[in-house]
């Protein structure tokens, strides 16, 4: 007998599947597609994208859901099946307030956004990009206006990243940070650098990549599940927890960026191979948002694997493999080395404690470009004066400051808080952890992450997204999303390496 349920789990399935097919397809163009492939991936992605936007977005989704909604009062609200009526209805709702002719519009804006950002960049001139990213700010400010309910308009930007959250709260949060961050690179400035010679010899690929997979089948990664590959930007993808794949790089002169970019995107790897079996092919399944993602990836390259607990037990299984280059180092400067401080112009290549400076110029800037505060034209030299204001540095060029992320090109405004929130969250996760675990370090010690995976599985994984990020956190950890306990842990850690 066909019931509503029935009809909603066979038509949101359908566009399980359409969306596992698409991020398949995304994954084959960035890992091993041919060069010339490009136009028949466009056409096949723009095909299945569609076809998936116009299952979600059918009336009979639509009237499947308020049959549900009708019996929602009888359920336990934190039921699965309550939560899933709940999810499908809101993404339902915020899919179909969005007309076509705007989807259309915003694709066709894009696409011609993205290669003159590319050629702005390689020509070190914002002017040729200005006018593109003029259209997309217009086009977000269009986007805003089908969610009027909103209390501020970038809320309507972040929602669709970190559902729920608002930008009163990112406010706070990088009004905390700011100050103490700023000071604590002021303070470490100020101190004998690190020499790390070790950083600087070369490395062999080959047994870097067999290290990193030991590192992440100890983390509990299943490789029977995933797979790992390069690419040129290292990024993880899912399709349901059974099949999950991500990617690393290898990039002459930085031999560790393999292993922490590895360790990275196993964290986001083993929080979508955690997500329950129940809500596969569900709108449940994935992570609770960017921001909650990125806060089991940082857990895990940073908490975990710049520890010295960790390295105490991986140095020297480290130096066998590489008797030249390590053979002479002890684990205090291999600690020392990988956990340097550097004011860099780059945010991909900045480490722990100047990474969240580099995130919050970008997402003030953002909310002044939506608020109206501040123009296009003006970004550059607002880009460059925050800068120097935070960083103490000035970049050369529009290459690296202000045209040095895709996100923007690619239509991204309210993605970079995440990055951001997942550190504060990750800090919250390690903090609480333990709290409920004090062996925690030894268990690192020996090598051992088998605790820490599975209460990450239960608190955090097996959700999926039943739960909005500030409700998860609260749930896990009993506070709101809070920047204390990182900005304790950084500057404990980092007054300690440079004492
Ligand atoms: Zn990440």
């Amino acid at each position: 007998m066909s019931t509503p349920l029935n009809r909603l789990t066979k038509l949101v399935g359908e566009v399980a599947d359409l969306r596992h097919a698409a991020d398949l397809l995304e994954w084959d163009e960035r890992v091993c597609m041919p060069e010339g492939g490009a136009q028949v991936h466009g056409e096949m992605l723009a095909t299945i994208r569609r076809l998936a936007h116009e299952k979600l977005t059918a009336d009979a989704v639509g009237e499947a859901l308020d049959q549900l909604n009708g019996h929602r009062g009888g359920l336990d609200p934190d039921s699965s099946l309550s939560r899933m009526i709940a999810v499908t209805a809101r993404d339902y709702d915020k899919a179909t307030k969005v007309p076509a002719d705007f989807v259309a519009e915003q694709a066709r804006i894009v696409s011609a956004a993205q290669p003159a950002w590319a050629r702005a960049r390689s020509a070190c001139s914002f002017s040729i990009f200005q006018p593109h990213l003029e259209a997309i700010i217009g086009l977000k400010r269009r986007y805003v206006t089908f969610f009027p309910s909103a209390d501020h308009p970038y809320d309507v930007l972040l929602d669709d990243y970190e559902p729920g959250m608002k930008t009163a709260d990112v406010k706070a949060i990088l009004g905390t940070l700011r100050p103490r961050q700023v000071e604590l690179i002021r303070a470490l400035a100020e101190r004998p650098p690190i020499a790390a010679a070790f950083l600087h010899v070369p490395y062999a690929e080959q047994e870097l990549w067999a290290f990193a997979v030991d590192v992440i089948t100890a983390f509990g990664f299943d490789w029977a599940h995933g797979r790992q590959d390069k690419s040129v930007h290292p990024f993880a993808t899912a399709f349901g927890a059974d099949d999950v794949r991500m990617t690393t790089r290898f990039v002459e002169g930085q031999p560790f960026g393999l292993l922490f970019g590895a360790m990275h995107e196993a964290g986001h790897g083993l929080y979508e191979q955690g997500v329950s079996g129940a809500h596969h092919r569900t709108q449940l399944e994935g992570g609770a948002s960017l921001g909650v993602h990125e806060s089991q990836s940082r857990l895990w390259e940073n908490l975990v694997g710049r520890s010295l607990p960790f390295w105490e037990h991986f140095f020297p299984k480290l130096q066998a493999r590489f008797p030249s280059q390590l053979g002479g180092v002890t684990l205090p400067q291999f600690y020392k080395g990988i956990n340097k401080v550097e004011r860099s112009l780059i945010r991909v290549e900045a480490d722990e404690a100047t990474y969240n400076l580099h995130v919050m110029l970008r997402v003030e800037l953002e909310i002044a470009l939506v608020e109206g505060g501040i123009a296009v034209e003006d970004l550059p030299e607002a880009w460059n004066s925050r800068m120097q204001e935070y960083l103490g540095i000035t970049p050369p060029n529009d290459a690296s400051g202000v045209l040095q992320d895709i996100h923007w090109s690619a239509g991204l405004l309210g993605y970079f808080a995440t990055y951001t929130l997942g550190n504060l969250i990750a800090a919250q996760l390690w903090d609480k952890f333990q709290a409920i675990d004090p062996a925690r370090d030894d268990q690192i010690r020996r090598g051992d992450f088998s605790a820490l995976r599975s209460w990450l599985g239960s608190e955090i994984h097996q959700y999926g997204r039943m739960y909005q990020p500030r409700e998860l956190v609260k749930r896990v950890t009993g506070s709101s999303i809070d920047p204390e306990p990182y900005l304790r842990y950084l500057e404990s850690k980092y007054r300690g390496i440079y004492s």
